[in-house]
């Protein structure tokens, strides 16, 4: 399942299922010398490919690919001190390593934001086969922020559709349900 539009290269040979039974694994940045590890101690969740242009992406990826992990279930296991944030003030602290300049995990710190508790993580960094399946693809209309021609849209929307990933131009249909939920319960219209 091959095409001539890119999306991103664990992608663009077709969408692998994940695997049962999955417990997680390393993720390992690009440098040659002394590289940032990450260890992930579960099954990551609402795996995706996002157009949107703060998430990392491999050098000609279009898209990003990205998915969430409890926070408890992550911690960093080699070179640490090479991580830095990179905007503090964004709702997701980014921690990229400083030699190849790839985010190994993005963090909430805001107790009161709809994802407080979920790491976002790029299992492509990682060895191990058996991640869960990417289901969707969020902020597509944002690529062209990135460069892309607004006359590559249809194309790259019917490719997404052909790898069966939903094509939304936010965040999938359960996510904005849930911090739709998150903002109803906060205002009160909404309890447990
Ligand atoms: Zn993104
Ligand atoms: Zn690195």
């Amino acid at each position: 399942m091959t095409s001539a539009i890119s999306i991103h290269p664990a992608v663009d040979q077709g969408v692998k299922p994940g695997a049962q039974d999955f417990a997680g694994g390393t993720l390992v940045c690009k440098c040659d010398q002394n590289p940032v590890e990450v260890t992930v101690n579960a099954q990551c969740a609402h795996n995706h490919v996002c157009g949107c242009t703060k998430c990392w992406k491999p050098e000609g990826a279009v898209f990003s690919y990205i998915a969430v992990v409890s926070r408890d279930k992550l911690s960093v296991t080699a070179n640490e001190h090479r991580l830095e944030i990179v905007d503090a003030s964004a709702a997701i602290q980014r921690h990229a390593c400083t030699g190849c300049g790839v985010h190994m995990y993005g963090r909430i710190e805001n107790e009161n934001h709809p994802f407080f508790g979920l790491d976002f993580i790029h299992t492509e960094l990682s060895k191990e086969d058996g991640w869960a399946a990417p289901e969707f693809a969020a902020f597509v209309s944002s690529v062209i922020e990135s460069g892309t021609k607004p006359d590559q849209m249809d194309g790259i929307r019917a490719r997404l559709g052909e790898l069966g990933l939903g094509v939304y131009d936010c965040l999938s249909p359960a996510l904005m349900d849930a911090i739709a939920t998150h903002t109803a319960k906060a205002a009160g219209v909404l309890s447990d």
